[in-house]
């Protein structure tokens, strides 16, 4: 086991099969109407547990981010440098993931992003994001 490998349990259950699917879900709740992630089972807005699944766009604007050049936790130090990403969502919630195959220089506050998922071996397929624009570069 890995720090970076989610716990999947009866509730999360519903978003990572949807992640394996391509999809991304965040929680709606229906008490107050406001989205929240990374999912909880109850709001955490007005703490309703009167929350349902809501399948997001995908899109997001990068908020903020740091390059991790090191970080000692399987998987993570196979992978330094990565984009350590705060995203905020289309649909209102902020959720911290990676940017992927965007050169650091290319970074820029509010530009926007798509959402992408990342398949490592057994484990499930992780949301990341990716510039929304294809710039050319090849780069997939
Ligand atoms: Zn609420």
């Amino acid at each position: 086991m890995s720090a970076d490998v989610p716990d999947i349990d009866a509730f999360t259950r519903p978003y990572w099969d949807a992640a394996a699917d391509g999809r991304l879900l965040l929680r709606r709740c229906r008490a107050c109407g406001r989205p929240h992630h990374y999912p909880r089972e109850f709001c955490p807005y007005c703490w309703s547990e009167d929350v349902v699944w809501e399948r997001a766009n995908g899109r997001a604007t990068l908020y903020t981010w740091s390059v991790v050049h090191r970080n000692d936790l399987p998987p993570f130090g196979a992978r330094v440098p990565y984009v350590a990403a705060v995203v905020d969502l289309a649909e209102g919630p902020r959720m911290m993931t990676e940017v992927v195959g965007c050169a650091e220089a290319d970074l820029r506050i509010g530009m926007e992003l798509t959402v992408t998922f990342r398949r490592e071996g057994e484990g499930p397929a992780v949301p990341v994001f990716r510039t929304a624009r294809l710039s050319g570069g090849g780069q997939s």
